[in-house]
């Protein structure tokens, strides 16, 4: 099977996590602050804070940014659900803005359209690993005194105006989990260049303890474990090759399929580049099969393809009262649509001409 996601582990990373294991000390540490201040230095921001996952990342960010009940926070309805769930985890209201089909990012117009009095925050999803455009997300909310808080989860390394993904808002979220671009099986980082929220985010994430048994605010164990961060390290020093390899299996991917009757490919807007952690692509009806139909051939054939995400946020059981189908239509038409192709770094050229043939002997 050519999977949809795979760990890229070398050498460097099984020595740097024995040297942890030798060391003795393997909760956040030594390696945690070395990863911190990589990841501040690779992004050109002030203050990187390390977590244990990136919804870990985003729960923080949301707690920093003063978000809590009776606010309300703008956001896609098209996404992982974490994306939701931490607006829901520090009792705030989540306000859902339809996509746009082209980039799959949310709405610029629908999101001006839902700020209300009680809006207090803005998470834009960078989806599949494409910023969004955050000069005009700017324009709406700084206005307003509406924070940003930057789902960069998927775009880890993706630039919008030369500038790297996480940075672009008031605060910006990664994940270091074992399917995304750089991992360490799971991790989260937090960006930003506003002293308050650093030092807000470092208390959260060790139960709100501002010095030595002092505690100051409600918080949680979210820290890093120094073996994920020793990981990580290694992963950061890659990542520039790793997303290379991403964009180059993209490029031969849509040079392949740009043909095939019925497929409506990734694009990526003026000012940006994309990290692809996914590549993803849409079956209209024009396409020969139907969606799962078509995943269902391609995974028959050895290609692991499948649907990110195959129903919109507002399609289960807790999130349901933020949302009816008939006012998404293009998450609608997204969730019914979407194939996404292996695009990892360890897909050979051999593997996407295998990909672009099936494709085609299917259509
Ligand atoms: C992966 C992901 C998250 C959550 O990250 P974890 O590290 O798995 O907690 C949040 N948002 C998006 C868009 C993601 O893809």
């Amino acid at each position: 099977m050519i999977g949809i996601a795979a760990p890229n582990i070398g050498s460097e990373e099984f020595d740097a996590v024995r040297k942890v294991l030798e060391s003795g000390q393997l909760a956040q540490g030594p390696q945690v602050a070395q990863l911190e201040a990589d990841f501040a230095a690779y992004c050109d921001s002030k203050f990187a804070i390390a977590v244990n996952s990136g919804t870990a990342a985003l729960h923080a960010s949301l707690v920093a940014a003063g978000v809590g009940p009776g606010d309300e926070v703008i956001t896609t309805p098209y996404s992982f659900m974490a994306t939701l769930n931490c607006i829901l985890m520090v009792g705030a209201t989540p306000v859902l803005a339809d996509i746009d089909l082209a980039t799959y990012n949310i709405d610029i117009t629908k999101v001006a359209a839902a700020i209300t009095p009680k809006t207090k925050a803005v998470i834009p999803v960078d989806l599949y690993g494409q910023p969004y455009n955050y000069d005009e997300l700017r324009a709406v909310c700084e206005p307003k005194g509406i924070k940003i808080i930057e789902d960069a989860c998927q775009a880890v390394g993706a630039t919008y105006k030369g500038k790297k993904a996480g940075t672009l808002g008031d605060l910006g979220c990664l994940s270091l989990y074992a399917t995304k671009n750089i991992m360490a099986g799971e991790g989260g980082i937090v960006i930003t260049d506003n002293e308050d929220y650093a030092r807000i985010l470092k208390e959260f994430r060790q139960h709100g303890m501002s010095a030595q048994y002092e505690y100051v605010r409600l918080g949680y164990n979210y820290r890093m474990s120094d073996l994920h961060a020793a990981i990580a390290i290694q992963q950061l020093k890659k990542i520039e090759a790793f997303n290379q390899g991403r964009q180059k299996n993209a490029e031969l991917l849509t040079e392949g399929l740009k043909d095939v009757k019925g497929l409506v490919l990734p694009v990526v807007a003026p000012d940006r580049t994309c990290a692809y952690n996914l590549y993803t692509m849409r079956a209209t009806p024009e396409f020969a099969l139907e969606r799962d139909d078509f995943i269902a051939k391609l995974r028959e054939k050895g290609i692991g393809a499948g649907a990110y995400y195959p129903k919109p946020l507002y399609a289960f059981q807790h999130t349901a009262k933020f949302g009816r189908a008939e006012n998404f239509p293009h998450a609608e038409t997204a969730a019914t649509q979407v194939v996404s192709l292996p695009v990892h770094p360890l897909v050979s050229p051999k593997d996407i001409q295998t990909i672009i043939a099936t494709i085609q002997e299917l259509a």
